[in-house]
């Protein structure tokens, strides 16, 4: 066989090019220069990487090997060091002096690749070493063929719920029939990989565009999401979906790191969805990056700060508490809103440090207040699932002092969503703690009054758009009116917020709302102005 550069291979070379890439046998061959002029895909599995272009002897594992011996080697046995197998036999031969061709003993290839690299034992999936030697000769094969690759990076949604719920046998026997779904979709040529426990790759290749690879998103999507019946449960799940493409110019790990970036977007626009990577996505993933480590930073410079907001009773015509929100001092950016940062906090679980911080400030800021006051503190959905939130209320009531009925927390219905028996449980020992409960942004989530049901809570806080009437038009006073009437009847107070003006509080009140809340009684104000105030406040004007 002439030894010329694989790109320049006469057309009937063609076919014995391709006949070669498809035998299960490693098969390399090298010309007279030691250099590598193919590699079929079965050898550069074994090897891991691309290797077209490198010197045949840098494979050679012996390093007494001297190229220029190979000629009298003859067909004697050599080695061969590989990325996937290690050191493995190989077989040698010179090709009349052209160049040489190496053979790679399968039986043993296999065997050792078996020992480096097990497949994922639950699903039988290859995992992530083997995802990347593939997908570098893959994208190899790309570039020289001018063809597109897709890759589509998976991660399935509500799995690890699943898996706490109903038990890790139920949780592996989910993964399988996903697993199957997944595969059934595909083609036999597509690799699908086992990243992580919920996560999978796969690698679709030769595809003739962008529609072939989110016809292929979609019916993941689709198929995923059917329902399951595992051992007498149905089970539901999703999956979410970033693609990233490629015509060969890519390596692997960019390739790898652009589908997880598609795969964040396709999480934060609502899961059980895909989206195909854009360079966009890159910079909006830098800030973020950037967000997340000034944040981190933040809790050791002491750049947080409460400010607490007076939350007033109706019929007593005075301040009952203050609620503390949470403020970010930026060296930079100045003052940033929680709004702003709290999502990316809650998503890296960072929220669980702030939240204690903050729960810790409050109560022993609030310990210093007159004792008719009470502080309320926000607390997030993601602090209930770390499961440390009951030791921190213990603990920071125990350090200030302050009296369990005078701190309030304040909940919204995403706590109660995910997880609700557990949450359910949180709550109660939390009110066993003596601890006030309320549900924050009341009427904006989805069965707030199934969750009435299920938890007493001390307060509902109505919803700013509910009180100013937005959107919502002649309307919003009828669910000012039902909310009301709900929270009388069960005995909870009901706390009407962001009241701004006069006409707005008169409504609340003629509603029958039993607290406000707004900056027309008093505008969150830093901790220590609070005595200032309580001492100077007229407050029988406001309300009157
Ligand atoms: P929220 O708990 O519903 O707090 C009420 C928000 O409405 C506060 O915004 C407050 O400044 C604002 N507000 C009060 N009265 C009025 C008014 O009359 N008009 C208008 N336009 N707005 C009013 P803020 O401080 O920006 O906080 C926004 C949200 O961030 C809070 O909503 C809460 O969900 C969250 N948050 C604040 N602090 C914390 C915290 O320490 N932990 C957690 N997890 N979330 C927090
Ligand atoms: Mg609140
Ligand atoms: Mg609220």
């Amino acid at each position: 066989m002439p030894a010329q550069p694989a790109r320049n291979f006469p057309p009937r070379v063609d076919l014995f090019r391709t006949a070669l890439s498809r035998i299960q046998t490693p098969v390399i061959l090298a010309d007279r220069e030691d250099r590598i002029i193919f590699a079929n895909r079965p050898a550069e599995k074994l090897l891991g990487r691309h290797i077209v272009d490198e010197p045949l002897s840098a494979l050679l594992a012996d390093p007494m090997f001297d190229v220029s011996t190979v000629d009298t080697v003859g067909a004697a046995p050599q080695w061969v060091r590989t990325a996937m197998a290690g050191v493995v036999p190989a077989t040698i031969e010179a090709l009349d002096g052209e160049g040489y061709l190496i053979t790679v003993r399968e039986s043993a290839a296999v065997a050792h690749a078996a020992d480096r690299q097990p497949a994922d034992e639950l699903t039988g999936l290859p995992r992530r070493r083997e995802l990347i030697a593939r997908l570098k000769g893959a994208l190899a094969d790309a570039r020289r063929s001018h063809a597109r690759l897709a890759v589509h990076c998976l991660d399935l949604d509500r799995f690890k719920f699943v898996n706490d719920t109903l038990g890790h046998p139920i949780g592996d026997a989910l993964l399988k029939k996903v697993v199957q779904r997944i595969v059934g979709a595909c083609r036999k040529d597509d690799l699908v990989a086992r990243v992580g426990g919920d996560e999978f790759v796969i690698l679709q290749t030769e595809i003739d565009g962008q529609e072939a690879a989110e016809a292929l998103s979609r019916r993941l999507v689709d198929l995923v999401s059917r329902t399951y019946l595992l051992d007498g449960h149905t089970v539901n799940i999703g999956v979410s979906i970033g693609i990233a493409l490629s015509d060969g110019d890519a390596t692997p790990e960019a390739l790898l790191r652009q589908g997880d970036l598609a795969l964040y977007q396709a999480k934060s626009g609502g899961r059980g969805r895909f989206a195909v990577f854009e360079p966009s996505m890159d910079s909006v993933m830098q800030e973020r990056r950037q967000l997340e480590i000034d944040l981190r930073r933040a809790l050791a410079l002491r750049e947080f700060e409460l400010v607490y907001q007076p939350q007033f009773d109706l019929a007593e015509s005075r301040p009952v508490g203050f609620e503390a929100l949470l403020r970010w001092n930026h060296p930079r950016r100045g003052r940033v809103s929680p709004l702003a940062f709290i999502p990316l906090a809650e998503e890296t679980g960072l929220i669980t440090q702030i939240g204690e911080w903050v729960i810790r400030t409050a109560c022993r800021q609030a310990s210093t207040w007159p004792s008719g006051l009470s502080v309320s503190v926000n607390v997030s959905a993601v602090q209930f699932r770390a499961g440390s939130l009951v030791e921190t209320v213990v603990s920071a009531l125990a350090q200030s002092g302050l009296a369990p009925y005078r701190l309030d927390l304040e909940i919204t219905e995403s706590a109660l969503m995910d997880d609700t028996e557990a949450v359910l449980a949180t709550l109660n020992r939390l009110r066993g703690l003596g601890v006030q409960i309320s549900m924050d942004d009341f009427g904006t989530g989805y069965s707030s009054l199934s969750y009435l049901h299920k938890f007493p809570f001390d307060k509902l806080k109505i919803d700013q758009s509910f009180v100013r009437g937005d959107g919502a038009g002649a309307g919003s006073g009828a669910i000012l009116r039902a909310i009301t009437g709900i929270g009388s009847s069960l005995g909870m107070k009901t706390t009407a917020e962001g009241v701004e003006t006069e006409e707005q509080l008169r409504r609340i009140r003629s509603e029958g709302c039993t607290q406000v809340q707004g900056y027309l009684t008093g505008r969150p104000m830093p901790a220590d102005t609070i005595s200032d105030y309580l001492d100077r406040h007229p407050w029988d004007d406001v309300t009157a």
